[in-house]
């Protein structure tokens, strides 16, 4: 039996080819994560007070299933649209003001959301459904609208641009359907594998394959780039590095990462300096870490280490409601007071981006906070390249020996915790995102004591090594044997007997050279045509 494209396929397409095919033409499941499980229970809830809250009196239909009428009637709601291989559920249907053309009745879709903020992911929802209207009432609709979890109603535009790049989606589903490809789409690593269902699978093909995706950052067109050039997997990435001498780098040109030495780095197991960190040692140093829930734009949990001439204590402010927020916050801020010099060392954007929100929103005045942070990333990224996949602070902290209580913690568990906690206000969870939020903090501190050791003592360890100036480990006769090598390697072309500086001889060095005299016949053993003159004089 064939399935119908449904909203959830089309916007699997547009985070990942495969998923789509997987959801499509077979019958894996995967395993589903947990958060994506309490974002749907979370829509259903939403869906269903929002339901209950229409007004009967309006006229309209619940739990429509058919076609539509052809005019008037009022709104629709729990709709099932069908096409012949199309499906969409639409939580209301309201007849449009404006009607763009075309005799019969016209819709606009509205769908309810399980989140405050508005994804990308259901605008493509509520574009498929418009998509499925204005196959059933002959006009796509213009507009549609989202209802997020705070009851707010999010209009969204729905042009012909959009429903063209939607159709091409589409077409390529079909063609699946109706020939399924023996294989599907190959898997490419990518921002959505950790919540996807298929993500053990897809990882467990991407190491067997040791695929270029593995690597953070690769995209889908920088890996096909390499392809072309034949290069597959990261080991032989790894071969394609070759040193080079850094220019003085203008302002003005973008360093780029480099994957062939981030490869190159996994294969020798050795860290690369691209350009040594300047990190100095503080004697008192601050290490901070939040959690927070993005979608509410609250911070329920400010983490803090505090190490002091090698003492290290770390201090946890948790909120137990979204009101709580503006007072830990306070509280962070008096402890902080206490070390007025100290760096505020944290890991990417996140923390910069909360504590400008949070200085906003508690406290208007203008604070030194801001210039006391220092972004540990901003000395790892392009700079220094260790021996892991990513620079993410898990990767490189599990490098450098730091180990989180649950294995694969991420920043998607913490909020699977948190909502946990918030239902049931069971202290384990409470317990397992203070743990995770030590250990992140834990990490940091980690980090810039590498980062300062790299500068100190990097030269001499042998487990570090300069991308610009390898270093050379060999004997006397190694040395000398790489010396002739390089002379060769030198010579070793076309051109060579051309372009090198030849010195002639005062005196004949064999009998016969004496008797090639110039002068002599064409042709004749003792012709020999004139040197040419020397003009230029090299010293
Ligand atoms: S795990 Fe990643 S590569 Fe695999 S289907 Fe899901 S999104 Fe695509």
């Amino acid at each position: 039996m064939t399935r119908p494209i449904t909203a959830e396929v089309a916007v699997a397409y547009a985070l990942c080819p495969r998923k789509a095919y997987l959801l499509l033409c077979t019958d894996e499941q995967g395993a589903p994560h947990d958060y994506p499980r309490i974002l749907a229970a979370d829509q259903h809830r939403n869906q269903a007070s929002y339901l209950n809250g229409l007004q009967p009196s309006q006229g309209g239909r619940s739990g429509y299933v058919g076609t539509l009428p052809r005019r008037g009637g009022g709104p629709l709601s729990a709709a099932i649209l069908k096409t012949s291989d199309c499906e969409a559920y639409c939580d209301e249907l309201t007849p449009a003001l404006r009607v763009t053309a075309g005799p019969g009745q016209q819709y606009e879709p509205t769908l309810v959301s399980g989140t405050h903020n508005i994804t990308h992911e259901q605008q493509l929802a509520l574009l498929f459904i418009g998509y499925v209207l204005g196959q059933l009432q002959n006009v796509p609709p213009s507009a549609g609208a989202l209802v997020g979890l705070d009851g707010r109603v999010h209009k969204v535009s729905l042009n012909q641009r959009r429903y063209a790049e939607l159709e091409g989606v589409i077409d390529t589903l079909r063609t699946w359907m109706q020939t399924p490809a023996v294989d599907a789409p190959p898997v490419i690593l990518n921002k959505h594998c950790p919540l996807c269902p298929f993500r053990v699978d897809c990882r467990a093909k991407a190491e067997h394959d040791d695929d270029l995706s593995l690597l953070e950052r690769m995209t889908p067109k920088a890996r096909q780039r390499y392809r072309d050039h034949g290069i597959f997997s990261v080991k032989q990435l790894s071969y394609a590095f070759r040193p080079r001498r850094r220019r003085k780098p203008s302002p003005k040109t973008p360093v780029k990462h480099i994957f062939e030495l981030q490869a190159l780095a996994l294969r020798t197991g050795k860290t690369y300096l691209h350009e040594p960190p300047a990190l100095v040692h503080e004697q008192t140093e601050m290490f901070l870490d939040f959690e927070g829930i993005p979608d509410r734009d609250i911070q329920y949990l400010l983490g803090l280490l505090v190490s002091q001439d090698g003492d290290v204590s770390y201090h946890a402010f948790w909120a137990d409601t979204d009101a709580d927020e503006g007072q830990i916050w306070h509280e962070l801020l008096t402890t902080l007071a206490a070390y007025p010099d100290a760096p505020l060392y944290h890991y990417g954007q996140y923390e910069a981006r909360a504590i400008k929100v949070l200085l906003r929103r508690y406290r208007p005045a203008a604070d030194q906070l801001s210039g006391r942070l220092v972004n540990l990333n901003a000395y790892v990224y392009r700079k220094v390249y260790f021996p892991v996949r990513s620079n993410r602070l898990k990767d490189i902290g599990r490098w450098l020996g730091v180990s989180w209580a649950t294995a694969e913690a991420s920043g998607f568990d913490s909020l699977v915790w948190r909502h946990r906690w918030d239902e049931s206000h069971d202290d384990a969870d409470k317990q397992l995102l203070l743990a995770y939020n030590e250990t992140d903090c834990q990490a940091l501190r980690v980090l810039a004591d590498e980062l300062t050791r790299l500068r100190e003592t990097g030269a001499e360890d042998p487990s570090v090594d300069s991308s610009t100036r390898p270093k050379r480990y060999a004997t006397d006769t190694g040395g000398r044997l790489h010396r002739e090598f390089e002379t060769i390697l030198r010579s070793a072309h076309a051109e060579y007997e051309h372009s090198k500086i030849s010195l002639r001889r005062d005196q004949p060095a064999t009998p016969d050279d004496d008797k090639r005299r110039v002068g002599g016949q064409p042709g004749h053993p003792g012709h020999y045509a004139t040197p040419p003159k020397a003009t230029k004089v090299v010293q």
